[in-house]
Protein backbone atom coordinates (compact mmCIF):
# COMPACT_ATOMS: atom_id res chain seq x y z
CA UNK A 1 0.00 0.00 0.00
CA UNK A 2 1.35 3.30 -0.93
CA UNK A 3 1.21 6.16 1.91
CA UNK A 4 0.97 9.66 -0.17
CA UNK A 5 0.79 12.96 1.45
CA UNK A 6 1.45 15.27 -1.78
CA UNK A 7 -1.22 16.34 -3.97
CA UNK A 8 1.04 15.94 -7.30
CA UNK A 9 2.20 12.75 -5.95
CA UNK A 10 -1.52 11.17 -5.35
CA UNK A 11 -2.90 12.50 -8.68
CA UNK A 12 0.04 10.44 -10.60
CA UNK A 13 -0.84 7.57 -8.24
CA UNK A 14 -4.13 7.73 -9.45
CA UNK A 15 -4.40 7.94 -12.79
CA UNK A 16 -1.69 4.64 -13.08
CA UNK A 17 -4.34 2.61 -10.80
CA UNK A 18 -7.10 4.40 -13.19
CA UNK A 19 -5.53 2.81 -16.32
CA UNK A 20 -7.27 0.44 -18.65
CA UNK A 21 -10.16 1.90 -17.53
CA UNK A 22 -9.56 0.39 -14.19
CA UNK A 23 -12.25 2.46 -11.41
CA UNK A 24 -11.09 3.81 -7.99
CA UNK A 25 -13.25 3.95 -5.13
CA UNK A 26 -12.53 6.66 -2.02
CA UNK A 27 -13.78 5.88 1.59
CA UNK A 28 -12.77 9.34 3.31
CA UNK A 29 -11.98 9.05 6.97
CA UNK A 30 -10.37 10.66 10.01
CA UNK A 31 -8.54 7.75 10.73
CA UNK A 32 -8.83 5.41 14.39
CA UNK A 33 -10.58 3.09 12.18
CA UNK A 34 -12.73 0.32 13.48
CA UNK A 35 -14.80 -2.18 12.29
CA UNK A 36 -17.41 0.09 10.73
CA UNK A 37 -14.51 1.54 8.34
CA UNK A 38 -13.53 -1.91 7.39
CA UNK A 39 -16.80 -2.40 6.33
CA UNK A 40 -17.00 0.84 4.02
CA UNK A 41 -13.31 -0.12 2.89
CA UNK A 42 -14.56 -3.69 2.23
CA UNK A 43 -17.70 -2.55 -0.04
CA UNK A 44 -15.50 -0.03 -1.88
CA UNK A 45 -13.76 -3.39 -2.70
CA UNK A 46 -16.48 -4.86 -3.99
CA UNK A 47 -17.92 -2.04 -6.15
CA UNK A 48 -14.32 -0.95 -7.83
CA UNK A 49 -10.99 -2.38 -8.69
CA UNK A 50 -8.76 -0.40 -6.28
CA UNK A 51 -9.55 1.35 -3.33
CA UNK A 52 -7.96 4.49 -1.86
CA UNK A 53 -8.73 5.99 1.52
CA UNK A 54 -7.88 8.62 3.06
CA UNK A 55 -7.29 9.71 6.66
CA UNK A 56 -7.89 13.48 7.60
CA UNK A 57 -8.80 14.78 10.93
CA UNK A 58 -10.48 17.91 9.41
CA UNK A 59 -10.07 21.18 11.52
CA UNK A 60 -12.53 23.07 10.36
CA UNK A 61 -15.63 20.53 11.15
CA UNK A 62 -14.60 20.60 14.98
CA UNK A 63 -16.23 23.74 17.15
CA UNK A 64 -14.22 25.37 18.79
CA UNK A 65 -14.91 23.49 21.77
CA UNK A 66 -15.24 20.28 20.47
CA UNK A 67 -12.21 17.39 20.47
CA UNK A 68 -10.11 18.62 17.28
CA UNK A 69 -7.01 18.37 19.68
CA UNK A 70 -8.48 14.92 21.36
CA UNK A 71 -9.30 13.40 18.61
CA UNK A 72 -7.70 9.31 18.14
CA UNK A 73 -5.35 9.59 15.85
CA UNK A 74 -3.25 6.26 15.25
CA UNK A 75 -1.57 6.26 11.54
CA UNK A 76 0.49 2.89 11.87
CA UNK A 77 -1.96 1.02 13.23
CA UNK A 78 -4.62 2.61 10.50
CA UNK A 79 -2.25 1.82 7.77
CA UNK A 80 -1.58 -1.80 9.04
CA UNK A 81 -4.67 -2.52 8.97
CA UNK A 82 -5.41 -0.83 5.61
CA UNK A 83 -2.30 -2.78 3.80
CA UNK A 84 -4.52 -5.95 5.10
CA UNK A 85 -7.51 -5.10 3.73
CA UNK A 86 -5.91 -5.13 0.08
CA UNK A 87 -5.78 -0.72 0.22
CA UNK A 88 -3.91 0.06 -3.00
CA UNK A 89 -3.67 3.82 -1.58
CA UNK A 90 -3.45 5.90 1.74
CA UNK A 91 -3.91 9.41 0.97
CA UNK A 92 -2.77 11.35 4.10
CA UNK A 93 -2.49 15.02 3.59
CA UNK A 94 -1.31 17.26 6.35
CA UNK A 95 -3.59 20.30 7.30
CA UNK A 96 -0.92 22.43 5.47
CA UNK A 97 -1.63 20.51 2.46
CA UNK A 98 -5.18 20.43 2.61
CA UNK A 99 -5.91 24.04 3.56
CA UNK A 100 -2.48 26.43 2.11
CA UNK A 101 -2.55 29.70 3.58
CA UNK A 102 -4.83 31.95 2.47
CA UNK A 103 -7.62 29.39 1.97
CA UNK A 104 -10.78 31.30 1.74
CA UNK A 105 -13.44 29.05 -0.05
CA UNK A 106 -15.97 26.91 1.53
CA UNK A 107 -19.28 25.17 0.34
CA UNK A 108 -22.23 25.45 2.70
CA UNK A 109 -24.80 23.04 1.61
CA UNK A 110 -28.01 24.90 2.57
CA UNK A 111 -31.62 23.13 3.88
CA UNK A 112 -30.12 20.06 4.71
CA UNK A 113 -27.47 21.23 6.68
CA UNK A 114 -29.39 23.53 9.18
CA UNK A 115 -31.49 21.34 11.75
CA UNK A 116 -30.20 18.50 13.74
CA UNK A 117 -26.15 18.24 13.91
CA UNK A 118 -25.98 21.45 11.92
CA UNK A 119 -27.63 23.22 14.98
CA UNK A 120 -26.17 21.39 16.99
CA UNK A 121 -22.83 22.68 15.57
CA UNK A 122 -22.78 25.40 13.89
CA UNK A 123 -19.99 25.38 10.92
CA UNK A 124 -19.75 21.95 10.95
CA UNK A 125 -21.66 20.48 7.98
CA UNK A 126 -19.60 23.60 6.12
CA UNK A 127 -16.18 22.18 7.43
CA UNK A 128 -17.39 18.70 5.69
CA UNK A 129 -18.75 19.82 2.42
CA UNK A 130 -15.92 21.81 2.02
CA UNK A 131 -13.31 19.08 2.87
CA UNK A 132 -14.94 16.08 1.00
CA UNK A 133 -15.31 18.25 -2.01
CA UNK A 134 -11.21 18.88 -1.75
CA UNK A 135 -10.99 15.01 -1.20
CA UNK A 136 -13.52 14.61 -4.52
CA UNK A 137 -10.84 16.90 -6.45
CA UNK A 138 -7.65 15.66 -5.23
CA UNK A 139 -8.59 11.77 -5.71
CA UNK A 140 -11.01 11.84 -8.57
CA UNK A 141 -12.44 8.35 -7.80
CA UNK A 142 -15.34 6.63 -9.83
CA UNK A 143 -16.98 6.20 -6.55
CA UNK A 144 -17.18 6.75 -3.15
CA UNK A 145 -18.46 5.46 -0.17
CA UNK A 146 -20.03 7.15 2.88
CA UNK A 147 -21.98 5.34 6.05
CA UNK A 148 -25.12 5.50 6.92
CA UNK A 149 -24.21 6.32 10.84
CA UNK A 150 -24.00 10.02 9.54
CA UNK A 151 -27.41 10.44 8.00
CA UNK A 152 -27.37 13.87 7.87
CA UNK A 153 -23.83 13.48 6.63
CA UNK A 154 -24.35 11.22 3.75
CA UNK A 155 -27.66 13.46 2.49
CA UNK A 156 -25.79 16.72 2.29
CA UNK A 157 -22.82 15.02 0.27
CA UNK A 158 -25.53 13.31 -1.90
CA UNK A 159 -26.62 16.84 -2.74
CA UNK A 160 -23.38 18.69 -3.12
CA UNK A 161 -22.40 15.93 -5.51
CA UNK A 162 -25.40 16.47 -7.70
CA UNK A 163 -25.39 20.30 -7.15
CA UNK A 164 -21.61 20.58 -8.53
CA UNK A 165 -22.15 18.13 -11.04
CA UNK A 166 -19.01 15.55 -9.15
CA UNK A 167 -18.88 13.29 -11.56
CA UNK A 168 -18.33 10.18 -9.29
CA UNK A 169 -21.18 7.73 -7.80
CA UNK A 170 -22.11 8.31 -3.99
CA UNK A 171 -22.42 4.68 -1.96
CA UNK A 172 -23.82 4.69 1.59
CA UNK A 173 -23.08 1.76 3.50
CA UNK A 174 -24.87 -0.03 6.59
CA UNK A 175 -24.59 0.73 9.98
CA UNK A 176 -21.66 -1.30 11.84
CA UNK A 177 -22.98 -1.98 15.19
CA UNK A 178 -21.28 -3.44 18.08
CA UNK A 179 -23.08 -6.77 19.92
CA UNK A 180 -25.01 -4.44 21.76
CA UNK A 181 -26.38 -2.98 19.36
CA UNK A 182 -24.35 0.62 19.92
CA UNK A 183 -22.91 2.03 16.26
CA UNK A 184 -19.33 1.43 16.25
CA UNK A 185 -17.59 4.93 16.36
CA UNK A 186 -13.90 6.16 17.07
CA UNK A 187 -15.47 8.30 20.17
CA UNK A 188 -16.75 5.15 21.77
CA UNK A 189 -13.42 4.94 22.94
CA UNK A 190 -13.88 8.35 25.00
CA UNK A 191 -16.21 5.92 27.24
CA UNK A 192 -15.38 4.70 30.60
CA UNK A 193 -17.17 0.98 30.54
CA UNK A 194 -20.00 2.06 32.51
CA UNK A 195 -20.58 5.04 30.55
CA UNK A 196 -19.85 2.29 27.31
CA UNK A 197 -22.66 0.14 28.83
CA UNK A 198 -25.03 2.69 29.60
CA UNK A 199 -24.98 3.76 25.91
CA UNK A 200 -26.47 1.08 24.65
CA UNK A 201 -29.90 3.22 25.84
CA UNK A 202 -29.25 5.54 22.65
CA UNK A 203 -29.85 2.58 20.31
CA UNK A 204 -32.49 0.80 21.89
CA UNK A 205 -34.94 3.64 22.68
CA UNK A 206 -34.39 4.34 18.78
CA UNK A 207 -35.26 0.75 18.36
CA UNK A 208 -38.73 1.45 20.33
CA UNK A 209 -39.61 4.58 18.76
CA UNK A 210 -38.90 2.92 15.27
CA UNK A 211 -41.55 -0.08 16.30
CA UNK A 212 -43.81 2.30 17.73
CA UNK A 213 -44.34 4.87 14.92
CA UNK A 214 -44.27 1.81 12.12
CA UNK A 215 -47.00 -0.10 14.28
CA UNK A 216 -49.62 3.56 14.08
CA UNK A 217 -48.38 5.37 17.56
CA UNK A 218 -48.34 8.79 17.74
CA UNK A 219 -44.71 10.19 15.78
CA UNK A 220 -44.71 13.13 19.27
CA UNK A 221 -45.47 10.72 21.84
CA UNK A 222 -43.04 8.13 20.54
CA UNK A 223 -39.98 10.70 20.11
CA UNK A 224 -40.91 12.08 24.19
CA UNK A 225 -40.24 8.72 25.11
CA UNK A 226 -37.35 7.93 23.29
CA UNK A 227 -35.77 11.01 24.72
CA UNK A 228 -36.92 10.17 28.22
CA UNK A 229 -35.78 6.78 27.69
CA UNK A 230 -32.18 8.08 26.79
CA UNK A 231 -31.74 10.12 29.81
CA UNK A 232 -33.46 7.49 31.89
CA UNK A 233 -30.63 5.36 30.53
CA UNK A 234 -27.70 7.37 31.68
CA UNK A 235 -27.22 10.01 29.15
CA UNK A 236 -26.61 13.86 30.39
CA UNK A 237 -28.82 15.44 27.71
CA UNK A 238 -30.44 14.94 24.26
CA UNK A 239 -29.39 17.31 21.32
CA UNK A 240 -32.60 15.69 19.14
CA UNK A 241 -34.76 12.72 18.48
CA UNK A 242 -36.43 13.00 15.22
CA UNK A 243 -38.54 12.00 12.52
CA UNK A 244 -37.56 13.13 9.39
CA UNK A 245 -38.24 12.39 5.62
CA UNK A 246 -35.70 9.89 4.66
CA UNK A 247 -34.19 12.26 1.75
CA UNK A 248 -35.04 15.70 2.45
CA UNK A 249 -34.79 15.18 6.20
CA UNK A 250 -37.67 17.38 6.69
CA UNK A 251 -38.97 17.29 10.09
CA UNK A 252 -42.15 14.85 9.82
CA UNK A 253 -44.91 15.05 12.79
CA UNK A 254 -46.91 12.23 10.47
CA UNK A 255 -45.40 8.84 9.44
CA UNK A 256 -44.95 8.47 5.77
CA UNK A 257 -42.62 6.31 3.77
CA UNK A 258 -39.22 6.69 3.35
CA UNK A 259 -38.63 7.94 7.35
CA UNK A 260 -35.61 7.76 9.43
CA UNK A 261 -35.16 8.44 12.90
CA UNK A 262 -32.28 10.35 14.06
CA UNK A 263 -31.21 11.39 17.37
CA UNK A 264 -27.43 12.87 19.11
CA UNK A 265 -27.13 12.81 22.78
CA UNK A 266 -24.59 13.48 25.33
CA UNK A 267 -23.08 11.20 28.25
CA UNK A 268 -19.74 12.04 30.17
CA UNK A 269 -18.30 14.61 27.70
CA UNK A 270 -18.83 12.05 24.57
CA UNK A 271 -21.75 12.83 22.08
CA UNK A 272 -23.39 10.02 20.35
CA UNK A 273 -25.23 9.78 17.16
CA UNK A 274 -27.49 7.17 15.81
CA UNK A 275 -30.36 6.35 13.15
CA UNK A 276 -33.03 4.11 12.08
CA UNK A 277 -34.93 3.44 9.00
CA UNK A 278 -38.45 3.21 10.27
CA UNK A 279 -41.17 0.97 8.56
P1 LIG B 1 -15.20 9.12 10.47
O1 LIG B 1 -13.82 8.58 10.48
O2 LIG B 1 -15.91 9.00 11.78
O3 LIG B 1 -15.29 10.49 9.85
O4 LIG B 1 -16.03 8.18 9.51
C1 LIG B 1 -15.58 7.91 8.20
C2 LIG B 1 -16.68 7.20 7.47
O5 LIG B 1 -17.00 5.99 8.15
C3 LIG B 1 -17.98 8.02 7.40
O6 LIG B 1 -18.56 7.85 6.11
C4 LIG B 1 -18.82 7.40 8.47
O7 LIG B 1 -20.21 7.51 8.22
C5 LIG B 1 -18.39 5.95 8.37
N1 LIG B 1 -18.68 5.25 9.63
C6 LIG B 1 -18.26 5.58 10.87
N2 LIG B 1 -18.77 4.72 11.78
C7 LIG B 1 -19.53 3.84 11.09
C8 LIG B 1 -20.35 2.71 11.45
N3 LIG B 1 -20.48 2.31 12.71
N4 LIG B 1 -20.99 2.05 10.45
C9 LIG B 1 -20.87 2.44 9.17
N5 LIG B 1 -20.13 3.49 8.77
C10 LIG B 1 -19.48 4.17 9.71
Amino acid sequence: MQIIRDIAMLRRAVSALQQGGKSVALVPTMGALHEGHVSLVRMAGRVADHVVVSIFVNPTQFGPNEDYAAYPRDEARDAALLAGEGVALLWAPDVATMYPGGHATHIEVSGLGADYCGAARPGHFDGVATVVAKLFNQVRPDVAIFGEKDWQQLAIIRRMARDLDFALDILGAPIARDKDGLALSSRNGYLSKDLREAAVALPDALKAAAKAIAGGGEVAAALAQAEADILKGGFDSVDYVALADADSLERLTEFRKPARLLAAARIGKTRLIDNLPVG
